[in-house]
């Protein structure tokens, strides 16, 4: 018996092992597998087919075990994989590690780790009396008052609360004043979920929901656009239950399931423990049991980030992409794929249903719908005729010519006098900015030198908070020194960051609960959730923050949101900024005015008059697409074109000889419409001390691309001077 394995390592292609007589019943496709290669004895790979002659002219060896109960990829998933494999010329065994859950991948073997439970913390009965005996133990006193205050909480609001806090409430439950329980979830993560509602459904969704169930069976793609608000989540639920209601299994792919508990949670209220979640912020062996629970068909629904398009779910009617325009559906390190994609061509494979969702369609979607690839689904209005929130722009180049240049933090006046008006109201208010860190940039006054990462080619941000020279590329950071290192002059920075806009609000309305949400604020998927839970519970005022405050919170009391310098993602040498910076700007405004009080949207900006901004002032997506669509067809720019990246990165000279020898084979391979942009040195030229060169091909059709890609064979296959290549197809990042 041969099998074809995929082994989990950096190359292409698949390799035929023998299976020893003794090991040929349990082995199966998709089984995962040890066998010899290269100078390993025991390298894991995946059997992904069953070949009936061994290829010509190579030694077999036998696979030496086996090892999995049951194969952990469906038949359908090792289509999938293979498809995903050929179409994005990654590695398979690469693609198939990354599709497996951790604790799978390290542990080996499908055992059942514990099951995921809620843990709580309850102030004891007489801990009110206790805690004037406490004295001076000032932790357990504060976590006290705060069990006091909110009664029994899931423990993980209490870490976000007091990080520091693990031993005081150790202490606590020692001394009896604490209760520690837990419990099996049945309602999300336990820290936003909200109470499922029954809603009757606006004729808009009826429809919609109606041609989604319609289509069931066979293999139809929707792109459902609703603005935000307009209640898509609840078509996605009810489409969802109708599958539940036939015994089927659905899969639901959103960007980023710590910055939206909300939706998680509306999923678990709603189907409880049939609901499996797979996303980073659990530990592994969470995942692995979550992962282990669809496999085994105990849930029947996944819900989960871009990797999760791999998820195991039984008998698959409907697959459902959130958000999906956003760019974290696109796989950057190791294997480059595109999840959203990936669910069309699943859906393909099991006779799906796919809704694409969003309030602002990617062009290549709005693209799929015009020319009739995709069934397209409206809901244009808010369901409880919530108006969309007033729009205005603050022109900071005038404000600038008029003698007013904004206050520290870029705050011009009209944006300080709504966040007051907001905060007198006893209302909320959200600051965006796309940048972290104190000052962008830092430069000598004296020399004009620039403080820069040594090991890649980017200005370091000064995070003024911690004192230190950040490089946002490698993570290298080192002390802030006010004084110039090459000639000792005085440094000064430029460049607002989010830090920056904190200490500005703090400064301006001292009254004001301000936190900040950003990568440096939080690092975890509890802390995140913290800060989001005490902006639920209106304990915050004002919540600064990079595009983690833009996702798709639902806050209430929220009526003020401003977009601090709408003008950074425009500025981005990438072909998709304008898209990029309308999505942004869209999903920032949604989240004003969606409680009883209406929202009001300030977009501080030097461009005024560019159409992504101008666009996005007037909620007219519509118009923005039109014109934006026809710029891409004028320059042959996706969707009017399909594109290739080839990225190689090594040392400097090994580097460019790479790319260049890449290029020589290439332009034999270019057809008539089709072009090859580069070589060039990437925008950002080093990272990690590595030389970054790439090679953009452009071409009308998938197919021309794939030619391109067997002429660079035999340079990949040997690269001069050594450097390494990733090929990046349908590429969104520029950089
Ligand atoms: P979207 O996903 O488009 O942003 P949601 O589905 O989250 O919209 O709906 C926004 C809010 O409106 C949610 O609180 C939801 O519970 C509520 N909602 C949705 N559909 C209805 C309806 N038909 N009637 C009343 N409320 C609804
Ligand atoms: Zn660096």
């Amino acid at each position: 018996m041969l099998v074809e394995v995929a082994v989990a390592a950096a190359v292409r292609g698949t390799f035929t092992y023998r299976v020893p007589t003794q090991l040929a019943a349990g082995v199966a496709l998709g089984q995962r597998v040890a066998v010899p290669f290269g100078r390993s004895k025991r390298a894991t790979g995946y059997v992904v087919g069953f070949p009936t002659a061994p290829p010509p002219g190579f030694e077999l060896r036998d696979v030496v075990q086996v090892l999995d109960a049951f194969p952990p990829f469906t038949p359908k998933l090792v289509e999938l994989l293979r498809w995903a494999e050929a179409y994005y010329l990654v590695p398979p065994g690469e693609l198939l590690r990354a599709a497996l859950p951790p604790g799978l991948n390290t542990r080996g073997g499908a055992e059942t780790p514990r099951r995921r439970q809620v843990e709580y913390a309850a102030p004891a009965p007489g801990a009110a009396e206790a805690l004037a005996l406490l004295g001076r133990a000032r932790a357990q006193r504060a976590v006290l008052e705060y069990l006091l205050a909110r009664g029994r909480i899931p423990l993980d609001e209490l870490r976000a609360a007091f990080p520091a806090g693990r031993a005081a409430v150790t202490a606590l439950a020692g001394r009896g004043l604490v209760l520690l329980d837990a419990e099996t979830p049945v309602t999300g993560s336990g820290v936003l979920a909200a109470p499922d509602r029954a809603v009757t459904l606006t004729s808009d969704q009826e429809r919609a929901l109606g041609e989604i169930t319609g289509a069931f069976g066979a293999f139809t793609p929707f792109l459902l656009h609703g603005v935000t608000g307009s209640g898509k989540t609840e078509v996605y639920l009810r489409a969802i239950a109708r599958a539940r209601a036939a015994g089927q299994g659905a899969l639901v792919l959103v960007p980023e399931i710590a910055l939206t508990p909300q939706l998680s949670g509306r999923f678990r209220a709603r189907f409880g423990d049939e609901v499996a979640l797979l996303h980073s912020g659990l530990s592994d062996a969470e995942r692995h049991a979550e992962w282990l629970r669809l496999r085994r068909g105990e849930a029947r629904i996944c819900v989960g980030v871009r990797s999760a398009i791999f998820a195991p779910v039984e008998a698959l009617a409907v697959i459902v992409v959130d958000e999906e325009h956003e760019p974290s559906f696109k796989q950057e390190d190791g294997p480059a794929y595109h999840a959203r994609d990936l669910a069309v061509v699943r859906g393909r494979l099991e006779d799906a249903v796919v809704i694409l969702g969003s309030a602002t369609p990617s062009l290549e979607t709005l693209e799929n719908a015009r020319r009739g690839r995709y069934r397209a689904l409206s809901l244009p209005a808010r369901v409880d005729d919530c108006p969309m929130p007033a729009v205005e722009l603050v022109d900071l180049s005038g404000a600038r010519r008029g003698g007013k240049a904004p206050a520290a933090g870029l705050l011009s006046p009209p944006l300080v006098a709504a966040l007051d008006r907001t905060l007198q109201a006893g209302q909320q208010s959200i600051l965006f900015l796309n940048r972290r860190g104190y000052q962008s940039l830092v430069l000598c006054e004296a020399c004009g030198a620039e403080a820069r990462c040594p090991d890649c080619s980017v200005s370091q941000t000064h995070h003024a908070r911690r004192g230190l020279l950040l490089c946002h590329y490698c993570g290298r950071s080192e002390p802030m020194n006010g004084l110039c290192p090459a000639c000792g002059g005085l440094r000064f920075g430029i460049g607002v960051g989010t830090e920056q806009v904190e200490e500005a609000v703090r400064a301006l309305l001292p009254r004001a609960r301000v936190e900040r949400l950003d990568r440096d604020a939080v690092t975890t998927a509890d802390e995140t959730a913290g800060v989001l839970a005490r902006f639920a519970r209106r304990e915050v005022d004002v919540l600064v923050g990079t595009q983690m405050v833009t996702k798709g919170h639902d806050f209430p009391g929220v009526t003020l949101v401003g977009v601090v310098l709408a003008d950074t993602a425009l500025a981005l040498p990438d072909f998709r900024a304008a898209e990029r910076t309308f999505q942004l700007l869209a999903q920032v405004a949604g989240r004003a005015g969606r409680g009883a009080d209406a929202g009001r949207v300030l977009i501080q900006t030097f461009n005024p008059r560019s159409p992504a901004i101008a666009r996005a002032v007037a909620h007219d997506y519509a118009g923005f697409a039109e014109e934006e669509l026809q710029r891409r067809q004028a320059l042959h720019y996706p969707p009017y074109a399909r594109l290739l990246a080839v990225r190689v990165e090594g040392s400097e000279e090994g580097a460019r000889r790479t790319a260049e020898a890449l290029a020589h084979a290439a332009r034999a391979a270019l057809s008539p419409g089709m072009a090859l942009i580069g070589p060039a040195p990437a925008a950002i030229e080093r990272i990690r001390g590595k030389s970054r060169w790439h090679l953009l091909f452009r071409a009308p059709d998938h197919a021309a691309l794939m030619r391109v890609h067997r002429a660079l064979a035999r340079v990949a296959h040997r690269p001069p001077g050594g450097a390494a290549i990733r090929f990046d197809m349908d590429p969104y990042s520029m950089m």
